[in-house]
């Protein structure tokens, strides 16, 4: 693990990280990431939607029919190639922003960092900051001690339950779920997937935190090789923070800047700060490393530091590699052109494939046992398997007839039509009698023509099939 440094504070083998709060742009975007992803997870499964079919739920994935709802959506399990889109573009654009912004994603956006936050918060909340963390920490089992930890622990709990549960409510309709999961009527499934998520959310956010990012989660190992000199990451800037001399605390003849400069001191005053704020214990004056999740804590705190004095703000910041030896930085190169490109091309595609969804799906499967039957008339008949999806949230009727196929009648048990309700699908059994000549082939390639009659579906439906005959 990453050993805290935060040596200036006397706290160097402290094996649990005790961040310091801290206040600034990059806390206040942080903070209001949590407060938006936390509100959407929450409440989501409780927005009702009211659709023809299905329960009243705004966002709902529904195994035992295999549809998943979204608001006016519906994917049906035919549409889970979206799902492998929406996966590429969530790569795309993960590779995209690292490339221009670093880790920007694990340190603003994942679920890890946005739980530990959440758990790192209740833990201040009743223990108080750093330095009372540190001493409750260091003092013997007492009543206080006892208290204090009990009661982050069982609110971490709390926090783990409460997302392992809403994670289960998008599984099923939530008001009824609710109900069933604490009267013990819920399904077993329910009950699994609540608890081994709360207790992997304790264990992640809880006790693991940053020991997640440096030990469990592949992508901080693969990161280096999507970033280059060109990403801006939260960059310490050696030149201006150690001057030639190296940094120095504030003390008598070291106070101003005139001061330093003239004794080649930078502008680093060796507060600290910078490190006591760290979710993942590290120096950033050390350079980049792996651990660092690039959340710009420790901007925020030299910032402060830098005010305070009346200094320039930016001797921590985001910077790239080039821009801090060369003064420029190339945002825009083949690379991240590339990534941009497959991330447009991503939204283009999935926005396409959502809008020309076919209203109505349908397949047809030629029953081979027998493959034929010769009727007592002479006429030859093939059965088929057809399965009609209507998925509009309309009743349609349609009509069944066929094309490229001479001298021949379907039957659908003598009804020329058939019915079907909002998002239904039917499977029917189809006969086709054909009066055969001399001179027709043995299989004949034809089209079954699903032609709408009433309904949100206008365009028929067609699909290929063949005859055979003796
Ligand atoms: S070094 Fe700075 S940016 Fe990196 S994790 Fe620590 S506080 Fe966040
Ligand atoms: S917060 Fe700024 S001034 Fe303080 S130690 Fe870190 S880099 Fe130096």
């Amino acid at each position: 693990m990453s050993e805290c440094k935060s040596c200036q504070s006397g706290v160097a083998e402290a094996v649990v990280i005790h961040p310091r709060s801290v206040k600034g742009l990059f806390r206040s975007f942080k903070s209001a990431v949590l407060v938006a992803a936390y509100t959407v997870y929450f409440i989501l499964p409780w927005i009702p939607w009211s659709r023809p079919v299905g329960d009243p739920q705004a966002v709902m994935f529904d195994l035992v029919s295999k549809k998943f709802y979204i608001f006016g959506l519906v994917v049906h399990a035919q549409d889970i190639f979206w799902l492998a889109a929406l996966l590429f573009l969530a790569a795309v654009l993960l590779f995209f922003a690292t490339a221009l912004a670093g880790r920007v994603f694990c340190g603003y956006f994942c679920f890890q960092t946005l739980w530990t936050d959440a758990f790192r918060w209740i833990e201040s909340f009743i223990q108080g900051d750093r330095i009372k963390r540190i001493r409750l920490d260091k003092q013997p089992w007492n009543t206080e001690k006892i208290l204090k930890k009990g009661c982050t622990h069982f609110f971490w709990m709390v926090l783990a339950f409460s997302t392992g549960l809403t994670f289960t409510l998008y599984w099923a309709y939530a008001p009824q779920l609710v109900v069933d999961f604490f009267t013990g009527n819920a399904a077993s499934a329910a009950y699994y997937t609540t608890f081994g998520l709360m207790i992997t959310t304790y264990i992640a956010g809880g006790l693991m935190r940053e020991k997640v990012c440096q030990h469990v989660c592949p992508y901080a190992r693969f990161q280096s090789v999507m970033i280059d000199k060109d990403s801006l990451v939260p960059t310490y800037d050696p030149k201006r923070g150690e001057g030639t001399a190296g940094r120095a605390k504030p003390i008598k003849l070291l106070k101003t800047l005139e001061q330093r400069q003239e004794q080649g001191v930078g502008d680093c005053v060796d507060c600290g700060m910078c490190v006591q704020v760290c979710p993942v214990g590290i120096d950033i004056r050390d350079g980049m490393q792996y651990a660092c999740i690039q959340c710009g804590l420790c901007i925020d705190a030299c910032d402060t530091i830098m005010d305070s004095k009346g200094w320039d703000r930016g001797l921590i910041r985001y910077e790239s590699e080039n821009g801090l030896e060369k003064g420029k930085t190339h945002f825009f190169k083949l690379r991240t052109y590339g990534y941009g490109l497959a991330t447009i091309g991503s939204v283009l595609f999935l926005l396409w494939s959502m809008s020309a969804q076919r209203p109505v799906d349908g397949s047809v499967r030629q029953i081979r046992s027998p493959l034929y039957v010769r009727m007592s008339d002479g006429r030859i008949q093939n059965r088929y398997f057809i399965k009609v999806e209507n998925k509009t949230m309309q009743p349609a009727r349609f009509e069944l007839t066929l094309a490229g196929l001479d001298n021949a009648e379907v039957d659908m048990g003598k009804i020329p039509d058939f019915d079907l309700k909002p998002d239904e699908s039917q499977r029917l059994m189809i006969k086709v009698r054909k009066a055969m000549k001399s001179t027709d082939p043995k299989n004949v390639e034809f089209q079954f023509v699903l032609t709408p009659k009433s309904g949100a579906v206008k365009e028929p439906l067609i699909m290929n099939s063949q005859f055979i005959a003796p």
